[in-house]
């Protein structure tokens, strides 16, 4: 998953940027209105967290554009204690939650967990395929209930995956929401990735789709023949 996060206090955006990182996020920073903008018209962010007091161009303008855009992804707004202005604004310009400053990191990152979850149609935190359990708010992964130990970036392909389950995911769009933006970017990469992933998890869960890209779905029969008759 890779996010956005648009904030123009350096320490408060630094802080950000690594508590997600440490989450096992692919995180851009952005430190006013106008490169956010450019980068969430640009760039395919997972979710977007919002200041709303930015130089050059608002939170709330940034926002409406991106939404007049017809970009939908989730986006999470920063907004000041006892602005509930503001929070109607963000709302009304197309937010799908808030967190009100000064905030605990661990309230940010529940929020954006939720918020990824409902953009996929998941309702729950602990994510399932088969016996393959991913649980988000830890980045704990295990099969048949014994844990699978994962590096970072394994953990957030295997996350992507299982936030998409049934869709055929191609490697560009694997690679757009695996790195950040100063990530030198290789294709190929993907391909060792899901390689270790497979041998990690020992089960068959991740569908090669020729030419077309990855398919993450339950190991069954029914899913057997779909896949031998493409
Ligand atoms: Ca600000």
């Amino acid at each position: 998953m890779r996010l956005l996060v648009v904030e123009d206090e350096p320490d408060l955006a630094r802080q950000l940027e690594s508590s997600l990182k440490d989450a096992g996020y692919a995180v851009d920073v952005a430190a006013d209105g106008e490169e956010a903008h450019f980068l969430g018209d640009t760039e395919p962010y997972d979710a977007v967290v919002l200041d709303l007091g930015l130089p050059k161009l608002d939170g709330v303008s940034v926002l409406e554009r991106w939404r007049q855009d017809g970009k939908t992804m989730p986006v999470l707004i920063l907004t000041a204690r006892d602005q509930w202005n503001d929070k109607v604004a963000g709302f009304d310009a197309g937010a799908d939650d808030y967190v009100a400053k000064p905030f605990h990191t661990e309230e940010v990152l529940a929020r954006l967990r939720a918020i990824l979850r409902r953009s996929a149609g998941q309702a729950s935190a602990e994510l399932e395929c088969g016996p393959l359990r991913v649980d988000t708010r830890g980045a704990r992964v295990s099969v048949d209930g014994h844990p699978v130990k994962l590096t970072s970036l394994e953990y957030r392909l295997l996350a992507y995956l299982m936030h998409h389950q049934g869709r055929v995911v191609s490697r560009t769009e694997l690679v757009e929401h695996l790195y950040d933006q100063d990530f030198d970017r290789d294709s190929n990469t993907i391909e060792v990735f899901v390689g270790r992933l497979r041998k990690k998890l020992k089960i068959n869960v991740i569908r090669t789709v020729r030419g077309l890209g990855y398919c993450l779905s339950p190991p069954e029969e029914d899913n057997e023949t779909l896949t031998q008759a493409q």
